[in-house]
């Protein structure tokens, strides 16, 4: 999971931290006391110097040019530097070259161009003109600042699934869209199974009415799951389907309805009408959208579409088992600001699992 973007960030955290810890040719003053930094002849950087000075102990001379000297000037004079050590300064020039690293990196992960620069500003903030202490690691530096700008671009109103469904006047009608292949159908059959376990009931529409077989597979597993499948003939409207279903619901006192759709591609007029009708009829509490973690940038492209076309509220992202690159799951939620619901992690039913920022953080850092 995540193979490539995992190793291309661990090789930019190294590559950063050597470049970034770089010898400046200014010697750290040792000591277990604070040091004061004390411009020479009253504030003036007349020998283009300063004395640091130990409290109360020997000084030493360091170099400083012009610029560094007006930013020396510019902070407060006595600098706590803990364990004796003195703080090391992250110049932004050092900076913009890791920065670019960066960017190559996450754009070769397939992570959408929106985000990169969201990344990538967030990093740079977080470490431009950062002073490190030499008792700290810069690697962690670094790491934290590359955490806290990847669950920045993956926070959006979260949604607590389970909560919802438990809150929700019944039934709960949930409505799932995407394109062909990209795990719909699979997707359906794990809520069901979840909602199994919560103790709710389900009713699945296969309103998808336009691929073959799509009926029968839904079939197998509503029969696997135990669960009532509401279909008509192939061919009939999609929307009957979802509003018998609903109907069943109703007058069975079932929790939730689960409504498959036709896969689509985002660029089929008929279908993405054919879905709009679905979502006037039913008029889902929730539509979720399936994207396949493995169609990258395409996935980001789909969901826009789709949320253009019927306004998703969530995203259900699929196969991130076999993902290595992570750009959709890095983008998706920034890319239509809805968040990512639970993502697919293998071939299971219990393999759909809650997705948040943490966990997505913690797997590309692990
Ligand atoms: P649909 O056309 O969108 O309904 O797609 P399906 O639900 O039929 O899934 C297409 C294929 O993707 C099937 O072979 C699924 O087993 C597979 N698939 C779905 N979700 C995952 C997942 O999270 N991981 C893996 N490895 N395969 C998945
Ligand atoms: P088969 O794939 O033709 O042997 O038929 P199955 O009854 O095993 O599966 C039907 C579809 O459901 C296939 O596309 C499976 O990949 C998919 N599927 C999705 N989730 C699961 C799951 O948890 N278990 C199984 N067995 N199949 C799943």
């Amino acid at each position: 999971m995540f193979k490539n973007l995992k190793d291309k960030l661990r090789k930019f955290k190294s590559k950063a931290e050597k470049e970034l810890g770089e010898d400046d040719g200014k010697k750290p003053v040792k000591g277990g006391k604070p040091v004061k930094r004390v411009p020479v002849k009253g504030g003036k950087p007349a020998k283009k110097g300063i004395v640091r000075k130990r409290a109360g102990g020997k000084s030493s001379l360091d170099k400083l040019d012009k610029d560094e000297w007006a930013e020396v000037e510019k902070k407060p004079l006595l600098e706590d530097a803990e364990g004796g050590l003195l703080a090391k300064k992250i110049t932004d020039k050092k900076l913009e070259d890791i920065i670019w690293e960066l960017e190559v990196a996450l754009h070769e992960s397939d992570v959408a161009v929106p985000v990169v620069e969201e990344i990538k500003d967030y990093v740079a903030k977080e470490l431009s003109g950062k002073k490190i202490k030499r008792s700290l690691d810069l690697g962690d530096v670094i790491e934290s600042a590359l955490k806290n700008a990847i669950s920045n671009v993956l926070v959006t109103k979260y949604i607590n699934f389970d909560k919802f469904i438990n809150d929700h006047k019944k039934p709960v009608v949930l409505m799932f869209v995407g394109v062909n292949g990209t795990g719909k159908t699979t997707a359906i059959a794990r809520i069901v199974h979840r909602l199994k376990g919560m103790k709710k009931s389900s009713v699945i529409a296969a309103s998808d009415t336009f691929r073959a077989g799509a009926i029968e597979q839904l079939e197998k597993h509503a029969t696997r799951l135990g669960v009532k499948l509401i279909k008509h003939q192939a061919g009939s409207d999609p929307a009957a389907i979802a509003y018998d279903a609903i109907e069943h619901a109703k007058a069975r006192k079932k929790d939730v309805v689960l409504i498959d759709t036709a896969g689509r591609m985002q660029t089929n007029v008929n279908l993405m009408d054919e879905m709009k009708k679905i979502k006037r009829v039913a008029k889902p509490d929730m539509i979720i959208f399936v994207g396949d973690s493995l169609a990258g940038n395409d996935a980001i492209e789909q969901a826009i579409k789709f949320n253009d076309a019927v306004q998703i509220d969530a995203a259900i992202l699929t196969k991130i088992d076999a993902d290595a690159k992570g750009g959709a799951a890095l983008s998706i939620a920034h890319a239509v600001g809805k968040p990512i619901l639970f993502v697919g992690i293998g071939q299971e039913y219990d393999d759909l699992v809650p997705f948040n920022p943490e966990w997505m953080v913690q797997r590309l850092f692990e």
